[in-house]
């Protein structure tokens, strides 16, 4: 008889158990502040110490910044991941040319494109500050450019680099970005 009894309770017992670590658990992540659409820590495409300036075009797709180099060559210079990621490889002759896209999860994903070259294989885990191409002149471009996006759930969003949202001049030279990705 009690054994029957302590067989039967004790299910009770765990599930309510269970229940209290999930409505703890719960507890701990709103508290961090862990919103499933909270970005990523992004940090710039580019080198650690570099200063590039960045403009927006009407005709651009989304809410892209295209980065040229103040302070040395834009061709050629490294891609950075801007934060951790599963990184893809694509092509599109006559638009986007080489281009990476990096899976952040949560509906996240960054874009690169015009690179030079890849720096990584199709379907590779990549660290935040993690060189991932060359900047290039592939696709449809007039020059060596840096094409940035941040999505959400394939829509483009407004680009914030370690939680500053930056602004979106109409021409090069009005504004600038330092990076300090991968400076350790
Ligand atoms: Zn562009």
């Amino acid at each position: 008889m009690s054994r029957r009894r302590s067989t039967r309770r004790r299910p009770l017992l765990l599930a309510v158990i269970a229940a209290l670590v999930a409505l703890l658990g719960l507890g701990a992540t709103a508290v961090a502040g862990e919103d499933p659409k909270a970005a990523p820590d992004f940090r710039a495409p580019f080198p650690c110490g570099q200063s590039w300036t960045y403009s927006h075009h009407s005709a651009e797709v989304r809410r892209a910044l295209d980065f040229v180099r103040n302070d040395g060559e834009t061709a050629g210079a490294p891609v950075l991941a801007s934060a951790a990621g599963t990184a893809t490889r694509h092509v599109e002759d006559g638009g986007a040319g080489n281009y990476i896209v990096i899976d952040h999860g949560d509906g996240w994903q960054t874009y690169y494109f015009h690179l030079d070259a890849f720096s990584v294989d199709d379907g590779a885990q990549v660290a935040q500050g993690q060189q991932i191409g060359t900047t290039g002149a592939t696709g449809n471009v007039t020059g060596a450019h840096q094409h940035y996006e941040q999505l959400l759930n394939g829509e483009g969003q407004d680009i914030t680099i370690a939680g500053t949202p930056l602004p979106y001049p109409p021409e090069y030279g009005q504004e600038s970005l330092t990076s300090d990705n991968g400076c350790g």
